[in-house]
């Protein structure tokens, strides 16, 4: 596994719409581990392929830890309820915002075997799901969030 260097949000990739993952490679293996590194070694609890300047739409989450969802090519199906709390990104250190997200999702993703899996999560990890899966459009949540200010510490 290798770490990888996360793009800030004043890149253009991060603008990008990420193209589909048509057949797991061992590139996308690679790509899985080296996300999930990268992801813990910054100390967040989710993160998107372009995020490392891959255009592809991959995403993995860690909000438990321990408990790594991949998600390859994720579609949200159904989503419940509504949630308003502060939020932050690896592209944007140091600022939080308020953004509203939904309560549950039903999410369908593949997973690193090719086989396709629903997921039904809620609360926080509904959070990170809906945030990860909107960089494959080229979303940011400092589009939609309100308050941005700096973390406190
Ligand atoms: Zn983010």
């Amino acid at each position: 596994m290798a770490k990888r260097n996360i793009l800030l949000k004043d890149n253009p990739a991060l603008r990008m719409i990420s193209r589909p993952v048509r057949e797991i490679t061992p590139r996308i293996r690679t790509l899985l581990d080296d996300m999930t590194e990268t992801m813990r070694a910054a100390e967040g609890v989710g993160l998107a392929a372009p995020q490392v300047g891959v255009l592809r739409r991959v995403v993995v989450v860690e909000t438990e830890p321990g408990t790594v969802y991949e998600l390859i090519n994720p579609e949200i199906l159904e989503s419940e309820g509504d949630q308003y709390n502060l939020e932050g990104c690896l592209s944007a250190p140091g600022e939080m915002g308020y953004t509203h997200r939904p309560m549950s999702v039903r999410v369908r993703a593949m997973d690193r075997t090719g086989a396709i899996r629903d997921y039904s999560v809620s609360g926080f990890t509904a959070q990170a799901f809906c945030h990860e899966i909107d960089h494959l459009d080229g979303i940011l949540y400092l589009d939609k969030a309100d308050m941005v200010e700096p973390e406190e510490r």
